[in-house]
């Protein structure tokens, strides 16, 4: 490639696909690699009996199973996590099956991400930060508060201003990086609360953590000059609930194996990736309207891909490429 390798577009949806390396029950089944990373930008399908190669799959960068997530994050997130400290809305999701790397993934991305925001305020010293943090889960169309698990089921109302808030969410001050580690290890250990009795939970159920990046500068005292923006951490729920519904044709209903959110996310995407200004249908789904202010307009949007390497997962890793076409 070009010195310094090739570069990366300014684009509004980053769209990455990372291979996890096969894990120790892979193994143990002697399943096999099916998956050639060819180089930084696509992956082929291996297949020692086609006569013909099978056409390569590309993308804005592909990360083989040796990739550390410090890559991952410096190469498919990085500048879109920073764009909010300049007040661009910005979204990073993980996107893939149950065991593909998603929560692995995205646990990576966000340590990366604030270690980098409290960089760029300690070099910023002309502007005064504050730095928020909520979350939430969304499990079976039901939103819950990650911060304050006793809060029960919170409502999305309308805001004539700020458009879909969710009712009664708390909202926390974070004080230094220190502090905002500590809240985000609250979330962390709310969201597994019912995992085990719940069948399923954790491939049913998406996580937001939402960082909001409020500066001023310190000048000038009519605050013309501030900024805001979210910063959301998107762990999805696993996409074989997509491929299901696709696959089944079965309708949407409320506490069935489909997940609406998910759904309704993936049409969303492949709407604004397009790029025509039709009809976006943000509010068939929670998720949607929770994150609509930081998916498309301006905002930026960086969704990594995360797939398995084993040819015993090859359907479902194709569900998940064609899905991260569709999206580029
Ligand atoms: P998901 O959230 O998509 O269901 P996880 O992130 O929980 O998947 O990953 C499943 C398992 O694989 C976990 O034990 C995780 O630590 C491991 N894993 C995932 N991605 C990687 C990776 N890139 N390198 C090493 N281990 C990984
Ligand atoms: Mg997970």
């Amino acid at each position: 490639g070009t010195p310094g390798g090739p570069k990366i577009r300014e684009e509004k949806i980053r769209v990455t696909v990372r291979m996890r390396p096969l894990n120790r029950k892979e193994q143990a089944m002697y399943d096999l690699i099916a998956w050639d990373c060819l180089d930084e930008h696509s992956i082929v399908f291996k297949n020692p009996n086609q006569e013909r190669p099978a056409i390569p799959y590309t993308f804005d960068r592909v990360f083989a199973p040796a990739c550390s997530t410090q890559k991952v994050y410096d190469e498919g997130a990085k500048d879109v996590a920073l764009s909010a400290l300049s007040g661009i809305n910005a979204t990073i999701f993980a996107y893939g099956q149950t065991s593909s790397g998603k929560t692995f993934t995205m646990k990576g991305i966000t340590e990366n991400a604030i270690r980098d925001i409290y960089e760029c305020i300690k070099n910023t010293p002309e502007r005064d930060f504050v730095l928020r943090i909520s979350a939430l889960e969304i499990y079976n169309e039901t939103v819950i508060d990650l911060l304050n698990r006793e809060s029960g089921p919170l409502r999305l109302l309308d805001d004539p201003e700020k458009g879909t808030i969710v009712e009664k969410l708390n909202e926390e001050v974070a004080k230094d990086g220190h502090h905002l580690r500590h809240l985000i290890g609250i979330c962390e250990a709310h969201r597994q609360v019912g995992e085990t009795t719940l069948n399923d939970k954790s491939s049913r159920s998406h996580q937001i953590i939402r960082l909001t990046v409020e500066s001023f500068l310190r000048e000038s005292a009519d605050r013309v000059k501030s900024y805001i923006a979210s910063l959301n951490f998107v762990d999805l729920a696993g996409s074989e609930r997509v491929s299901q519904a696709n696959t089944c044709g079965t309708r949407l209903k409320e506490g069935s194996h489909i997940n609406r959110s998910l759904l309704t996310l993936a049409s969303v995407i492949r709407k604004l990736s397009c790029g025509k200004h039709g009809h976006v249908p943000y509010r068939d789904s929670k998720l949607t309207r929770i994150l609509q202010s930081s998916l498309g307009g301006n905002a930026r949007t960086a969704i990594i891909c995360t797939i398995s390497p084993a040819l015993s997962h090859v359907e479902q890793t194709r569900n998940t490429l064609s899905f991260a076409t569709s999206a580029k």
